[in-house]
């Protein structure tokens, strides 16, 4: 049994639990890392786990007064010295971590361990939220958690639109426009979800519009491309997402493309395709999956075009929105 391991289990406990009290509902911890440390065998953790705690921990997931761990600790845990102890296995030990983040067993036949983001805090008064916001806005902006994004990187683009809103935009990432310019959706895309916004009688400054990640996806060699965010790049970046939420508090969210939909609800979730149309539910808040409108500028067919407006329809009623017999008949000319 490695006390040095210990030390370094009891503060990362320590850690999560400080992170929960102050609100924040989700922290990136690799599939194995979980396994690791919910098997009942004594396996070794592997360099990534141990890797990966040591990421739970890191200053860039603090809000000022949680713990640290000596690096000397860090340092230590060799693979031999990293075997989960039969203690820290015990029943005491398991239902404190699973306190700190919850693990669940999948309904599938194999066991799958994945974080569930926690309820969401109660809402902040809204001067409270403002500041909160604002504070977020500094410390996302601050962030270099992906170095080769935070290096290659014009702008963090942080979101737009009202903090308070009802409804609550996710794409993807940041492409070359919004780099450019801090905003997300500023592009052809963009233009195109605020046709979609105006049709339903809103505007891009009554709405919350953000994207999973933050910085755009490096291309190197090609400054002009774009590219899908890579998993770690989103476990890494979610965090601040979550917290955005938690602080918007929206009644409704709407995940724009396959890649914002697995990103909020996790991997092995049916394609978007299936999914669109159908309410979700997001750590108790409806939302909503319908097609990004890059597909729609792909897809020029209006029965796909029908196809998001009906999803938006569905997010204008359960946002509270009035809807119109003009509204409901849009894109119902067959093609
Ligand atoms: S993508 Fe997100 S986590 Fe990564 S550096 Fe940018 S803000 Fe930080």
């Amino acid at each position: 049994m490695s006390s040095a391991y210990l030390q370094l289990l009891d503060a990362t406990i320590a850690h999560l639990e400080t992170l929960k009290g102050l609100g924040v509902g989700w922290v990136p911890v690799r599939r194995d890392t979980l396994l690791s440390i919910a098997s009942p065998s004594l396996t070794p953790l592997s360099s990534v786990a141990r890797r990966d705690i040591a990421k739970t921990v890191s200053p860039a997931f603090q809000n000022s007064q949680s713990p640290s761990i000596p690096s000397e600790n860090l340092a230590s845990a060799s693979p031999q010295s990293s075997v989960v102890p039969p203690a820290v296995r015990s029943e005491a030990a398991m239902s404190r971590w699973s306190k700190a983040v919850a693990v669940v067993p999948s309904t599938s036949s194999s066991f799958q361990t994945s974080l569930v983001a926690a309820p969401l805090p109660s809402p902040l008064p809204p001067e409270a939220r403002a500041a909160a916001m604002a504070e977020l806005r500094s410390q996302i902006f601050a962030c270099s958690r992906c170095s080769h994004l935070a290096a290659s990187r014009q702008s963090v683009v942080f979101g737009v639109g009202d903090i308070h809103a009802k409804i609550l935009f996710v794409g993807e990432a940041p492409g070359v426009e919004e780099d450019l310019c801090g905003e997300p959706f500023a592009g052809p895309a963009g233009e195109l979800l605020t046709k979609i916004l105006t049709a339903m009688g809103l505007g891009r400054e009554s709405v919350f519009i953000t994207n999973l990640l933050k910085c755009r996806p490096d291309t190197p060699g090609d400054s002009a491309g774009n590219r899908k965010p890579k998993p770690d790049e989103v476990s890494t970046c979610l965090p601040w997402l979550e917290r955005q939420i938690d602080l918007v508090q929206p009644r409704v969210v709407v995940a724009l493309g396959a890649s914002a939909v697995e990103g909020l609800l996790g991997k092995g979730t049916a394609g978007i395709s299936q999914l669109r149309g159908s309410w979700q539910n997001y750590r108790g808040l409806p939302l909503m999956p319908t097609y990004h409108p890059a597909y729609l500028l792909r897809n020029l067919a209006l029965s796909e075009k029908r196809k998001v407006w009906e999803d938006m329809l569905q997010v204008m009623e359960r946002a509270g929105y009035p809807v119109s017999t003009k509204q409901r008949g849009f894109f119902l000319t067959k093609d």
